[in-house]
């Protein structure tokens, strides 16, 4: 008898990610309402087909194109989240009474935040909701990250974040956080050095907000992730459904938002809101 065949079709959204402990990342597709566990999918042919259509991730209406990652163009000039403040943190300007969504803003953006140094292609600095942890480290792709501060609203963690650029980078070169492994780093040494060499300006932030407001968290642990790789490209080609609306190949590997074949690789996170089955 044949081997049995799995088919999702639906409306894609960006993987959901785990980290049981002492294991590696787990990533679950989902398509419309339904799942699908990826990690034992590794080494396996698998079949993902644009179906032609975009729909909104927020009214759901048919769009050309998809904006500021998933919308119609309406809702991304209407959504607090597709405003460029959440891009930048630093200009949140919730306190000021513009935030175009207040409730929404209240929710996301007035809430504790952590500021983490992480291992992707290298040393960078972010913020991100506590409960986005480790979600948002494994979205990246991060080998290893520490949280530094425990920041009391996104606009202040942003404050904290741009102290730390002018030390180091906030960007991920994905190309090379796909093609293997960063060189493990010592995050303690590389944070104690940093608190070290911003000392004043934190103390200078702590002072205007508050010391409970900005939190040092000298005891969290450095969290390794491990991917479910089997083997990385030594060249990396980006796949686009726009472009290939049909992909048949073999999966070698996830990591970030990135499932990686033997013919490229493809950012899922990118075509959220694009219908897609996929067979496996
Ligand atoms: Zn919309």
């Amino acid at each position: 008898m044949g081997k049995s065949v799995n088919k999702l079709s639906g409306q894609l959204t960006k993987m959901a990610v785990t980290l049981p402990a002492a294991t590696e990342a787990q990533y679950d597709m989902r398509i419309g309402d339904q799942t699908m566990p990826m990690n034992a999918l590794v080494g396996k042919t698998i079949t993902l087909t644009y179906q032609g259509e975009i729909n909104c991730l927020n009214c759901q209406r048919k769009t050309k194109k998809s904006y500021s990652g998933g919308f119609c163009f309406p809702c991304s000039q209407k959504l607090a989240q597709c405003d460029l403040c959440f891009m930048k943190p630093e200009t949140c300007h919730y306190e000021q009474g513009t935030c175009r969504e207040p409730e929404w803003g209240e929710a996301v953006c007035m809430q504790d935040h952590i500021v983490y140094l992480a291992n992707s292609s290298g040393l960078k600095v972010g913020i991100t909701r506590i409960n986005q942890v480790p979600t948002r480290w494994i979205d990246q792709g991060a080998t290893q990250a520490r949280p530094i501060f425990r920041v009391k609203t996104r606009y202040q963690s942003g404050l904290v974040e741009v102290m730390f650029k002018n030390h180091v980078s906030d960007r991920t070169d994905w190309r090379k956080m796909l093609k293997g492994d960063a060189e493990p780093l010592d995050l303690t040494m590389v944070r104690d050095r940093l608190v070290a060499e911003c000392a004043d300006e934190i103390k200078t932030l702590q002072q205007q907000f508050g010391d409970d407001a900005i939190q040092f968290l000298p005891a969290e642990p450095v969290v390794t992730i491990r991917y479910p790789v089997e083997q990385y490209p030594s060249k990396v080609t980006s796949l686009n459904f726009d472009k290939t609306p049909e992909i048949t190949a073999e999966l070698q590997g996830i990591k970030g938002q990135y499932l990686i074949f033997d013919k490229g690789v493809i950012n899922i996170r990118k075509f959220s809101g694009y219908q897609i089955e996929m067979v496996v």
